[in-house]
């Protein structure tokens, strides 16, 4: 089948790629300069494991190009897959406009049949202004369709080919048959396509993506009334979560949720239900709480040095907001790393791959070419996403490479046991501290 996809960001491009490497022809469209050029060479502008090889397979393949021009990429696309950013705007609301700016596109060029496709996560309802939008100003026949995608940043390649489920809403049958066609490939019985009203499946995104970030909130709340108790949160977790009813999955107490989707989607959706009068007060305190546990870190080091931070070297490993992705968007560690600097703390950092993207929010944080490196001379160390190649250092070398060794574990990556014994002063998250 010929494809566009416009926008080739995390979700566009691994579904592009995703898409050509099921035999598909896909067009993708992107209006960055900077990540065209890269994509062109068969560079991808950001880290995702696997996608560089898949990227140039399809390329060299001839089924996957790069355009700059919606209308050159619609060309003959029988379904256009819209994946632009849907960012928060103060009030919380989804900014909607690059989704807008890709339908006006479409509006002026599309002169064939074709389903038009909203795979960004948009507030429900969006798709069927969308097809009242289009049905105002085309000609032709089309129809509209929402495929909320629910891959993760880090497993995205794997993520898109194995979903749990693949959530299709359509609006007649021309969607279902052109997205049951294109996802013939990757859905199994245990992968099952469901076909819902376009509302419906613009809503589990959001139902979805909300109740994720109300489990890391709760067991975050759950931790600060562990700790008071002397209790040890990661085995209260492994109690609740074998319950098949609760399951363990986001049940990780640490520093909170971060990322492009989490935060953003649970203000969309406190901001859809307020403006419709209807009271979304567990998803205020979801936020609330997220907000709190980044503060935590901070708070602990304050406990430990009560003369204040200022002046005090800091190293943190770990930048990104979660482990296997150089993604900075609203990473815990732009909260934390801000009120380190403002109370004058010095911050030296590493992080296997978000380190790039960092310094253009932190101009004067030191840049660290390793974890040892992070931990020389500090007077604590904070670890603020969980990467696995953390695991497998030599502790002692740590310890002896800091003025102080204070470890503050905002991940809950290890034993704490363990960290006293080789001589660090440990705090983490929802357990008793080692000082
Ligand atoms: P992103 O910012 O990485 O990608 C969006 C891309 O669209 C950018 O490269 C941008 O330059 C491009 N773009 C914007 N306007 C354009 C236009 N008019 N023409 C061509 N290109 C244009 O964003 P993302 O993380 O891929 O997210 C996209 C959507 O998918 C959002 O709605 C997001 O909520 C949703 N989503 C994201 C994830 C995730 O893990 N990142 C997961 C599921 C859903």
């Amino acid at each position: 089948m010929n494809i566009a996809v416009i926008g080739a960001g995390y979700v566009g491009l691994v579904t592009g790629v995703s898409f050509a490497n099921l035999g598909n022809d896909v067009v993708c469209v992107e209006n960055d300069r900077e990540k065209l050029a890269l994509l062109r060479k068969a560079v991808p502008p950001f880290y995702e494991l696997g996608l560089a090889e898949l990227l140039k397979k399809n390329i060299d393949a001839g089924r996957l190009r790069f355009s700059d021009t919606v209308s050159d990429g619609i060309r003959n696309a029988e379904a256009i897959f819209i994946a632009v950013g849907t960012p928060s705007l103060p009030d919380g609301s989804a900014d909607l406009s690059a989704v807008w700016s890709v339908a006006e596109e479409i509006a002026a060029h599309l002169d064939h049949k074709a389903l038009i496709v909203t795979k960004s996560t948009v507030p429900p309802g969006t798709t069927k202004e969308l097809k009242n939008f289009l049905a105002s100003r085309l000609d032709v026949k089309f129809e509209v369709a929402n495929n909320p995608e629910f891959l993760r940043q880090g497993t995205a390649i794997r993520d898109f080919i194995l979903p749990d489920r693949i959530i299709c809403g359509v609006e007649g049958d021309y969607g279902k048959r052109v997205l049951g066609s294109l996802y013939s490939g990757i859905a199994r019985p245990d992968r099952p396509i469901l076909f819902m009203d376009t509302v419906d499946s613009e809503l589990v995104k959001y139902a979805s993506n909300t109740f994720l970030a109300l489990k890391i909130s709760f067991i975050n709340e759950i931790a600060s009334f562990c700790a008071s108790l002397g209790g040890d949160i990661d085995e209260v977790a492994k109690g609740m979560g074998l319950d098949r009813r609760i399951a363990p999955r986001f049940l990780h107490a640490g520093i909170g949720f971060g990322g492009s989707c989490f935060p953003k989607d649970t203000k969309a959706l406190v901001y859809e239900m307020e403006k419709r009068s209807l009271y979304p007060g567990i998803l205020k305190e979801v936020l609330k709480r997220n907000q709190l546990q980044r503060m935590l870190v901070i708070e602990k080091l304050k406990m430990l040095y009560p003369e204040g931070i200022s002046g005090k070297s800091v190293g943190i490993w770990g930048l990104s907001f979660k482990p296997n992705t150089d993604d900075m968007r609203n990473a815990p560690s732009i909260d934390i790393i801000s009120a380190l600097l403002e109370e004058k703390a010095v911050v030296r950092a590493y992080d296997p791959y978000a380190m790039k993207q960092a310094n253009r929010i932190f101009p004067d944080v030191t840049y660290c070419p390793n974890a040892y490196d992070a931990a020389r001379e500090v007077d604590a160390l904070l670890v603020l996403t969980e990467w696995h190649e953390f695991r497998d250092l030599d502790f002692e070398r740590v310890v002896s490479l800091m003025h102080n060794p204070v470890m503050v574990d905002g991940r809950n990556m290890f034993n704490p046991r363990d960290m006293s014994r080789l001589g660090f002063r440990y705090l983490s998250i929802g357990r008793r501290d080692y000082i």
